[in-house]
């Protein structure tokens, strides 16, 4: 992975996000405050305007300076996880000792447990993280196999749509939708949306490329 690849990604991000403005925006209305949309879609333009600056550094650092980026636009509660995800990323990544698929799987597993601690959150609480938890250790163990970079990325498309439809019927325990109870169940988490749309979108540049 380069930095010429990232900036692809984070444009096709960006792109995926807008195409999914009424699902991810009516989410979080529904059970959170509207907002969620417009969090994601300034974190992406963000992005997208230091294509240039990112293009100039290792991946590695690029990350870091995603998560940083993230970090000084995003509000709400998604900003800082997000920022610590890709900070953590880009820590492993410029550590690593493996080889590029499974030093990814590895560096995404860091930026997921980032995230979990930054939000004293876990799984089965109705968050990202019911998509990202089963996707990273998915991500991991496929990487592991020697599996390849195509057939992972089939593999997590499935994982990340199982885990954003396991939010459906959770009850929420973190974040603004924790107050609601019982009403949340039946709805879906806004922000698993999101990351099931960036990983849809991540996965399938890859399996096609
Ligand atoms: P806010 O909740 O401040 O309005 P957003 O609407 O941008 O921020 O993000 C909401 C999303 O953030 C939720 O749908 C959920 O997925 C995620 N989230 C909220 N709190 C946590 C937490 N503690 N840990 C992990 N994810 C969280
Ligand atoms: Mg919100």
């Amino acid at each position: 992975m380069n930095s010429d690849t990232i900036n692809h990604m984070a444009s096709a991000i960006r792109n995926a996000i807008l195409a999914h403005e009424a699902d991810i925006e009516g989410l979080d209305r529904e059970i959170g405050d509207g907002d969620h949309y417009i969090n994601m879609k300034r974190g992406c333009e963000a992005i997208t305007n230091i294509s240039a600056e990112l293009a100039a550094l290792p991946a590695a650092d690029a990350l870091n300076k995603i998560g940083m980026k993230l970090l000084s636009t995003i509000g709400g509660a998604s900003g800082p996880l997000f920022a610590s995800f890709f900070m953590s990323m880009g820590k492993s990544l410029k550590t690593s000792e493996h080889t590029d698929t499974l030093a990814i799987a590895l560096a995404f597993e860091s930026g997921v447990h980032a995230i979990m601690q930054r939000g004293k959150a876990q799984a089965g609480e109705k968050t990202m993280l019911d998509v990202l938890i089963p996707v990273a250790s998915a991500f991991k163990h496929l990487a592991e196999q020697g599996r390849s970079a195509k057939e992972i990325a089939l593999g997590l498309k499935n994982v990340a749509s199982e885990g954003l439809e396991s939010t459906r019927n959770m009850l929420a325990t973190k974040g603004r939708a924790s107050g609601l109870g019982e009403r949340a169940i039946g709805h879906l988490d806004a922000g698993a949306k999101s990351c099931q749309v960036m990983i849809h979108t991540v996965c399938d540049l890859v399996g096609n490329s």
